[in-house]
Parts: C-alpha cells; structure tokens; sequence
C-alpha cells in the first residue's frame, strides 16, 4: 500500500477502555457497518444501532438522553435550533385541513412560520388570548388538532393557567405542546404539572425546548429537542426528523454536553439576579411596568406561583417560592418619547443589544409590540418596551448600568 493509501486505512487500533468525565466528541456521516447483513438489518428509529451521522452517533444519542431527562420524558430528539424544534412539531403533527392554536405571545418567529409555511401547506390557525381560558375554549373547532402553550410568554412573559389549559385540551381530545425554553426543565416539570393530583399525571404531550438558551449557557451554540412521553408520538416525531434531515453536529452536542451539569446553578443565579433587578426597578419613577412572573401584580403572578412553587423536578427544597429565569420586560411610562427609550437603550454599557438569552452577557433588546400583539390590553402597549436578559454579571453592577442610562436619557 501506498502512504497515502494508508493513511485512510492505517491499521492502528486504539484501546477502546478509555474513560473519562467528559463523552468523546463521535463525528460521522458515514458509519461503517463490519458487513451486508448489518447494513440491511440495523435500524435508526431507536438507539440500538448506528447507521447514518444525521440519525445519531453516541455524542447525541447522549446528549438526547440527558435532555429526555431533563425534562422529565422519555423520548428526545435534537434539532439544529430551537425554532426547527418548533416547525419540525408543527409539521409532523398536522396535515391540510387542520387548525392549531397559538398564544397571542407565542415566540415571534413560530408566529410568522405559521401565517407564511403553514397557511400555504393548508394549515390554519389562530392566536388565543393566553391569560383567558374561555377564549382558548371558544376557538377550539373540529379542525383544531394542536394548541400550542408557551409559560412565561415570549417578551412580555405573562404566565398561563398552564394546568387548566392542559385539562381543556385533554378533555376535547387536543394534542398540546409546550414551548419549555422559559422553565428548561427547571421551574417546572412539563410532563407532571400536578405531583399533588391523585387521578394520574396532567402532562403536556410535547414539549420543545432551545437549547440554544440555559442548556448551553454560552450565546454560542444554536440547538432545539422535541421531548414526548408517548412512544406513539415520538415515532411520528421520529420519522419526520428523519425525512427532513433534521440533525445536529457532533462539536455542538459536546457543548451543550459540558455546561449541561451548571445549568441549575446559572439558572438560579440568573433567577436570583433578576429579582435584584426587578424590585430595584419597582422602585424607579421610570417605569409604568415591571414584568417578571414572581413580581406581584405581574400578569399570571398566581398561577405562576402555583405551578412553580414546591414543583420543582430537580432539587427539592432549593427555592420554595418557584424559580423565575432571567428574563425581565419593562415598560417605561407613556410620558416619555421613544427617542428618550432609544437613548436608554444605546446608553447601557454592560447590557448589550442583541437577541437569545441565557449566556454569560446581559441583552437588551427594544420592541414595539403594537406589531407584535393582537390581544394585548390597551395599556401595554402605551410607551416604550425593552426586554432584558440578566446574564451573569454582579448584580449591582447591572443596576448602575440601568441607573446611569435612565440618568443619560433624562427619566
Ligand atoms: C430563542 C427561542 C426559541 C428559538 O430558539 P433558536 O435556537 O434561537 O431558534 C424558541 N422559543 C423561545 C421561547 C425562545 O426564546
């Protein structure tokens, strides 16, 4: 042979007893099978066996476990974003001549996907009012196949009746599905959302989840999984994430891998933070509204606080009142111009413009939910609205920043 031959084909074998904390990094498209009867007999719709990169290598297959558990299901799958996460759900559950029901502030781009793909492909839908069960119940028709849930809401984190929302759907025979990127698995568990109820569990049926946030801590990987109890729905799931191509590289699993075990300590320190950051923003003459879920008086505080508190999957006894994320909306008092808010915004030094959430840097990002939001109450939209991701940086060096820019805007 040839050298060039036999560096494609080199001989050596390493010893295959190598353990370590960390799962070795396993990249592949081709996989190679030891013969025929192999390549024909291996299948990829469960974890028994190689065949393909796209369907799985041990670095994923891991990582999808881990996120199974996580989140409390039994089945994971990984996409290559959070939102592929949400369309890959969308397409493998509904087909032409079906409806699905989005809260009015569901995550912005799922609502574009659905009046863009979903509307041509013959998929209706429509938005419902999230903080109101008798308008999620009055949009229910015979076509409606899916309801989709998000807890908190995107930008203006309301949080639903998520219980009763499940119950509702349950009983008219609707599948539902949980936008989990908020709570990661952490503030509470998807698929049991009563531990108190006696007459089994209250689950949701998927839930999807970016990764892209809390699990991979950094603001530099982009990843989704789509979760299921149900050994039915993830084959449906399955096979569509196999017809589509869905899959994820191995480099980007590893990551996620690694800061998977600091989550729940980022989570509460971003959580912890940011009730900092609210309670000193109550007390600024700036405001007309401060929303974060454990702030009394925030949209959804009660059902927040039922859902959350003492339900808590994974550590017990760690944060009674119910944990909150990291995530802060504001509304600054209709007073003040929206230049004056812009001011705001270009004037904060640690707090940068961006979007996503979940990494080490606070983010700001300005929104203007007038083109955002269908049923709103008239008065969120009065005046300007900046989203903030308490990343984590020292607490009180966020609220100087905060403080020195209100001052450099004048309010
Ligand atoms: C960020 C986000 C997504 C999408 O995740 P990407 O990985 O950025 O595509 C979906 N849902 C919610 C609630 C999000 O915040």
């Amino acid at each position: 042979m040839k050298p060039v031959t036999e560096l494609i084909h080199h001989g050596y074998q390493a010893p295959t007893d190598f353990v370590s904390p960390q799962i070795a990094v396993h990249k592949a498209s081709t996989v190679i099978f030891p013969n025929v009867q192999a390549m024909r007999e291996r299948t990829w719709l469960d974890k028994t066996a190689y065949t393909y990169g796209l369907h799985g290598t041990p670095t994923t297959f891991t990582l999808e476990e881990r996120i199974a558990h996580l989140e409390g299901a039994k089945h994971a799958l990984l996409l290559p974003s959070g939102l592929a996460a949400i369309t890959q759900v969308n397409m493998a559950l509904l087909e032409q001549g079906d409806e699905v029901l989005l809260p009015d502030n569901v995550y912005g781009p799922h609502k574009t996907f659905a009046e863009s793909e979903l509307q041509r492909w013959g998929i209706s839908h429509q938005f419902y009012n999230p903080m109101d069960l008798a308008d999620l119940s009055a949009r229910i028709g015979p076509h409606t196949r899916l309801i989709w849930l998000e807890a908190a809401g995107s930008v203006t984190l309301e949080f639903p009746d998520l219980l009763a929302m499940v119950q509702l759907a349950k009983a008219k025979g609707i599948l539902t599905a949980l936008d989990n990127t908020w709570g990661a698995g952490l503030a509470f568990a998807p698929f049991n959302l009563d531990p108190q109820a006696n007459l089994g569990k209250v689950s949701v049926d998927v839930s999807v989840h970016a990764l892209t946030k809390y699990p991979s801590g950094g603001g530099d990987v982009l990843m989704g999984s789509v979760t299921t109890c149900d050994d039915g729905l993830a084959k449906q799931l399955k096979l569509s994430h196999m017809r589509l191509g869905f899959g994820v590289g191995a480099n980007d699993a590893e990551l996620v891998l690694r800061s998977l075990p600091s989550m729940l300590l980022r989570y509460q320190q971003h959580d912890a933070a940011t009730r900092r950051l609210a309670k000193w923003c109550l007390q600024q003459t700036a405001f007309a509204q401060v929303l974060h879920p454990a702030v009394v008086g925030s949209p959804g505080h009660a059902d927040w606080r039922r859902l959350c508190a003492n339900n808590q999957p994974t550590h017990e006894d760690v944060h009674t009142e119910g944990l909150a994320a990291g995530l802060l909306s504001l509304r600054f008092k209709p007073q003040f111009t929206q230049a004056q808010c812009e001011t705001f915004c270009n004037a904060l030094q640690l707090f940068k413009l961006g979007y996503s959430w979940g990494g080490p840097m606070s983010l700001i990002v300005p929104y203007q939910l007038s083109s955002l939001r269908r049923m709103a109450p008239n008065e969120l939209l009065q005046g300007g609205f900046v989203r903030l991701s308490v990343g984590l940086e020292d607490a009180d060096d966020l609220i100087n920043d905060i403080a020195q820019a209100l001052r450099q805007a004048g309010m």
